[in-house]
């Protein structure tokens, strides 16, 4: 899903996009000549590998994105939330892709290992 960096205005513009078991929702405002804002949610399941066991299992999934967009080479680059989308497109699509790539390249266990036999405690 793509959306025109210039149909971008000053009032915030909703979107929502679903894909794969993802629902990713929020709004773009321009912030400046060269920028937008995005605020959104993604919420849904993501279907991971357990770094331990390496057994797939479905993990809940929700997070709040506040992204500034650019459609020109941001010079300075110490802001990481920056993307820059120099063909004129929003690509909504590449930002869901990215944070759930984000989400898969961090260390993650499978509930059964999360847990660890060891230290499983029930609390009441
Ligand atoms: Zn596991």
């Amino acid at each position: 899903m793509k959306i025109l960096f210039d149909k971008v205005q000053y009032t915030p513009k909703d979107f929502r996009f679903e894909e794969g078991g993802l629902l990713f929702k929020g709004s773009l405002t321009r912030t400046g000549g060269h920028s937008i804002e995005l605020e959104g949610t993604i919420n849904g399941d993501v279907e991971l590998d357990c770094n331990r066991c390496g057994a797939t299992f479905h993990y809940p999934y929700e997070t709040t994105l506040k992204l500034l967009l650019s459609d020109q080479i941001v010079g300075n680059k110490d802001d990481l939330d920056i993307i820059e989308f120099l063909d004129g497109q929003i690509d909504i699509s590449y930002i869901l892709e990215s944070e759930i790539n984000a989400l898969k390249s961090d260390y993650l266990y499978c509930p059964k290992c999360d847990n660890g036999e060891d230290s499983f405690e029930i609390e009441f």
